[in-house]
């Protein structure tokens, strides 16, 4: 179980906000600190998350893979098998139920690449909630299909327009949103960032990952993993595998980041393993952050979306400060390489985020023999990512497959009137 130390862990984390979204944060944070040792109401957010997102998910050994690369038995755990595709749904879902309890009808959250949307809008319509999800403008344009979905499920989406119209612009307009609707409406936010409570908070709804481990494990393994390997963007998926065995000594937790094109600035998001990250306060919490020489936010560059940021948990920068949690990344070469290895030797499509993991996980086992058992979190699925990916090997068949799938929408879009 995660604590921290009134919002601390170690020198990271705070609660550093305007003043008139405090009340807001205690709010959450007395409801939480009130719910999260009741095992009624673990076990209602188990029930949602059985009935409606399919946990468990399953424990799959990668026989073929481990055979050739000859080191440890390499595992993965399916979180690509969720409703939705990934495990940011394990969040929503409960933040859903602290919501219901505040008895507010409305949230909002940011969204980069869309997928923290995507959930949200999910959510909301299960449980019956108003939701507003703020995005750049330019993020709209790149991840339209998530756009689409969010407003088919009944969702407002704004374009934001300001700056450079990305994930930046849009946490700062949904923070103004707040500031002006706390009392009715809750801020969803994505991941194990953020100011005191949510890193927390987020970690003890991604728990049931390694909660679910363990048992398995046990069952199918008949001892507990050997290693634990997570991808790392701002650290909800890595926190959610790791927190069950930060008592368990014997089992070692492995953070990759994406080492991007290179180690030089603006090519890379490697906040923990490399001293690239230096501690610096924004966005509401004290972290590691990628900056540039006059202290302001670094550029920031990952082949995943999902990793492509400039914090990273602050729970993580201390387990990592502390060596509990051995950072380390993998370049955009690697992750191709692993992604097309999973693909096809196992049969399973990974997102990009967790191709990182993979290639992480699968050096990693090389160096370990095969009595050992290494378990990877495989965060999310790669099928809705099909453009993405197309673009991330580009080959020459596949450009007319892109165009010819435009020609025929604007073929549609004439025919029923609406180009
Ligand atoms: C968003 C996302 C991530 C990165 O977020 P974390 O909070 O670091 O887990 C990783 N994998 C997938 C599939 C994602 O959608």
């Amino acid at each position: 179980m995660i604590r921290s130390d009134n919002g601390f862990f170690g020198e990271f984390g705070g609660r550093f906000v305007p003043e008139i979204l405090l009340p807001a944060l205690t709010e959450l944070e007395d409801l939480f600190f009130g719910l999260r040792d009741d095992p009624a109401f673990w076990q209602e957010y188990l029930t949602l998350t059985q009935e409606f997102s399919g946990r468990p998910t399953p424990l799959t050994p990668l026989r073929r893979i481990s055979k050739q690369l000859g080191g440890a038995q390499i595992w993965l755990k399916r979180e690509d098998l969720n409703h939705s595709g990934a495990h940011k749904i394990n969040n929503v879902l409960g933040q859903g139920l602290l919501v219901q309890r505040m008895g507010k009808k409305r949230v909002i959250a940011e969204t980069g690449a869309g997928q923290h949307g995507l959930a949200t809008a999910i959510m909301a319509a299960r449980l019956g909630l108003d939701a507003t999800i703020y995005m750049g403008a330019e993020d709209i344009e790149r991840q339209y299909s998530n756009v689409f979905w969010m407003r088919q499920l009944g969702s407002k989406v704004v374009g934001v327009t300001t700056g450079a119209q990305t994930l930046k612009e849009a946490l700062d307009e949904a923070l103004r949103d707040w500031a002006a609707s706390v009392e009715n409406t809750h801020y969803v936010l994505g991941t194990a960032c953020g100011p005191a409570p949510f890193p927390e908070l987020v970690s003890y709804f991604q728990s049931v990952i390694s909660d679910e481990i363990k048992v398995q494990s046990m069952k199918q393994m008949g001892s507990l993993p050997d290693e634990v390997v997570a991808c790392v963007g701002g650290g909800s998926n890595a926190m959610g595998a790791f927190a069950a065995f930060l008592e368990d000594p014997e089992v070692t937790l492995v953070g990759i980041e994406a080492g991007g094109l290179s180690l030089k600035d603006g090519e890379h998001s490697i906040r923990l393993s490399q001293n690239t990250g230096e501690t610096g306060i924004a966005q509401g919490y004290k972290t590691l952050f990628l900056q540039n020489n006059d202290g302001q936010l670094g550029d920031t560059h990952s082949i995943a979306a999902g990793l492509d940021y400039v914090g990273v948990s602050p729970i993580l920068a201390h387990l990592s400060q502390q060596g509990r949690v051995v950072p380390d990344s993998a370049t955009d070469t690697e992750v191709t390489e692993a992604f097309s290895l999973l693909m096809k030797t196992e049969g399973i499509i990974p997102a990009l985020e967790s191709a990182h993991a993979l290639a992480g996980g699968f050096k990693r086992a090389q160096q370990m023999t095969p009595e050992q058992n290494l378990v990877i979190n495989l965060s999310g699925r790669g099928d809705k990512d099909i453009f993405t990916v197309a673009r991330a090997f580009p080959q020459a068949e596949w450009a007319g497959f892109l165009q010819r799938e435009a020609e025929r929408s604007s073929e549609i879009m004439q025919q029923k009137g609406v180009l």
